[in-house]
């Protein structure tokens, strides 16, 4: 609950207290404002990122948007939803390319503060985080990590997983 209720707070993007397709199409342009992604592939993260709400947040909303409590009570059903992990992992690699912005196919500390400001998000949170997902402790995330752990994020129900910190400290 901690979890969906910080993931939640960084997705809000237009801090209207409720999700939105708006939300989904925001975090989106702003990776292809950001400029770190060839075009096809902004393209294929807005579809990817809106498949989410397409998928899985549309019908709950009901024409309207999606409180944090209908949000949660969703994911906590969602969990058990064998599509949601396709739907939640599809736009990882895509971030990870967009944030991999010297393109030798690991995430810098660095270029992890950059996705924490391209969210929006204190990038001086990022190191936390970082570390929390780094499994193999090399200083470096690999695609394989990158993915594992922002899917784990939604996945595992285990308190004491530290991906739980892949969307920055829980509030
Ligand atoms: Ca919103
Ligand atoms: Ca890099
Ligand atoms: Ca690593």
């Amino acid at each position: 609950m901690k979890k969906m209720n910080t993931y939640f707070m960084r997705i809000d993007f237009d801090g209207d207290g409720k999700i939105t397709r708006n939300d989904f199409e925001s975090m989106a342009n702003r990776f292809a404002e950001s400029g770190k992604l060839p075009e096809e592939k902004s393209k294929d993260l807005f579809e990817t990122l809106t498949a989410i709400w397409d998928k899985f947040l549309m019908n709950v909303a009901g024409g309207g948007g999606i409180t944090k409590e209908m949000f949660i009570e969703t994911m906590k059903k969602a969990v058990r939803d064998p599509n949601l992990k396709s739907a939640v992992e599809g736009p990882l690699p895509l971030f990870f390319h967009a944030v991999d912005s010297n393109s030798d196919g690991f995430i810098s500390e660095e270029e992890y503060g950059e996705f924490f400001k391209i969210l929006g998000m204190d990038p001086n949170l990022a190191p936390a985080s970082f570390k929390a997902i780094d499994t193999n402790n090399d200083g470096l995330l690999s695609e394989d990590e990158f993915r594992v752990s922002g899917t784990d994020f939604f996945l595992s129900e285990d308190q004491n997983c530290p991906t739980k910190y892949f969307w920055g400290p829980l509030v």
